[in-house]
């Protein structure tokens, strides 16, 4: 029993500083209003930018894909879990985001997380000739995945194009590898994609995204970080993941078809898993269509107002506002307790927003980030600007 001494004292520390996380069970269909405890209250904290994820024609994809391929995939892809249908959205995709990559291929994972640790692993698995230079607000799935590869990793400051140039320049890997998220998922600025693949052209530099954020939502087409800075490379490594504005679940990675082969021949997180649900891929070959269509361009300049709405609404003296274009609207508070009361007193009035912590974010840090989807109304979000107004003026008064 010592152990459970241990553990518990490590929980009533988290609790202490107001780290403990609480799960909220949800009785409803995700989108934009949900149920909970009987009530509903309005989502001001989901990925599903789109509101894709109780979209009626991705919703009905999922019963016809279940119908077609039963409920679960049976096996791994490489043993006999591969379906037509997973087979179907990697085409799809390789020719959806391909238009920046040369050769592409795409390959489709359970989740983003893993996506990750496969890139990662698979580009440098414990190669002395290998230096990730990895940007300091990463997500946690590049951390661990630059840790799991057992290489050198350097770290450059948030957006320091210079630090990353200087420490490219005195470098003498012979592959040299810089990992960014696009849209920075507690921030929502956007990295600067163009002098990153700038640098990493003049150093004969590899560059991973991470466009879980992006996927879906940014360019025209909404084919994500890359179309929207228009950027062509061979050697760009994309992740996107499929869970969030693509409504549905998992992640795939585009890149050169050598590297989606030594992905596929090597990457442990790829082989080692249960193929994720045939039907999650059939769900999701109707999302891209959404996506790269009228409707989904109708749903992304939707949020783009949506955006606006919020940023010329909100009137804040001590929190900060994060200057963002994305659906990810931070705002700063600073400590855990204010932001967590803050995030309650929210919640009180029907409105749930998340309050993040560290480890999500750096120590002082701590913030409400409220997100936006294509399925909230005007009315709601401005809803949600007065009650942000008035609760910061009256949230330093206890
Ligand atoms: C959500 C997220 C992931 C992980 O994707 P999942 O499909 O949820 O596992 C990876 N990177 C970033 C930046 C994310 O926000």
């Amino acid at each position: 029993m010592e152990l459970l001494t241990k553990l518990q004292s490590r929980l009533d520390v988290l609790e202490e500083r107001s780290l403990i996380r609480k799960r909220r069970t949800v009785d409803s269909p995700t989108g934009p209003r949900l149920t909970v405890d009987g009530r509903e209250v309005l989502c001001f904290s989901s990925n599903d930018y789109l509101s894709l994820a109780s979209h009626p024609r991705v919703m009905a994809a999922l019963q016809e894909g279940v119908a077609l391929y039963g409920a679960g995939s049976g096996a791994s892809h490489l043993i006999s879990g591969h379906s037509r249908a997973h087979a179907q959205l990697e085409e799809r995709l390789a020719e959806f985001v391909g238009t920046h990559i040369a050769s592409a291929r795409a390959l489709y994972f359970c989740t983003g997380y893993m996506a990750n640790l496969a890139v990662l692993t698979g580009l440098a698995a414990g190669d002395k000739d290998t230096e990730f230079f990895s940007e300091s607000l990463n997500h946690a799935s590049l951390i661990d995945g630059a840790r799991l590869s057992r290489t050198t990793i350097k770290v450059y400051g948030h957006a320091d194009v210079e630090a990353l140039a200087g420490l490219l320049a005195a470098s003498t890997a012979a592959n040299k590898i810089v990992v960014t998220d696009s849209v920075f998922s507690m921030d929502g600025d956007l990295a600067p994609l163009p002098a990153l693949l700038a640098l990493c052209e003049q150093h004969g530099a590899w560059l991973v995204v991470d466009d879980a954020h992006g996927f879906g939502t940014l360019g025209e087409n909404g084919r994500g970080a890359l179309e929207h800075f228009n950027l062509r490379s061979p050697c760009l490594v994309y992740m996107g993941t499929l869970g969030k504005a693509a409504g549905v679940g998992g992640a795939f990675v585009a890149a050169h078809e050598v590297v989606i082969e030594t992905l596929i021949q090597t990457a442990r997180p790829y082989i080692f898993t249960t193929a994720a649900p045939p039907a999650l891929a059939h769900a999701l070959l109707t999302s891209v269509d959404i996506i790269a269509g009228e409707e989904g361009r109708a749903r992304r300049a939707n949020v783009q107002s949506l955006v606006k709405q919020l940023r010329t609404g909100l009137r804040l003296e001590r929190w900060q506002h994060m200057p963002s274009d994305t659906a990810v609207q931070p705002i700063i508070i600073g400590e855990n307790p204010e932001t967590m009361r803050a995030a309650a007193a929210l919640y009180a009035q029907g409105l749930w927003v998340g309050g993040i912590r560290p480890p999500t974010v750096p120590q002082g840090t701590s913030r409400l980030r409220v997100t936006l989807a294509a399925g909230h109304t005007a009315a709601e979000v401005d809803q949600l600007i007065a009650a942000l107004n008035a609760l910061e003026r009256t949230s330093h008064e206890r």
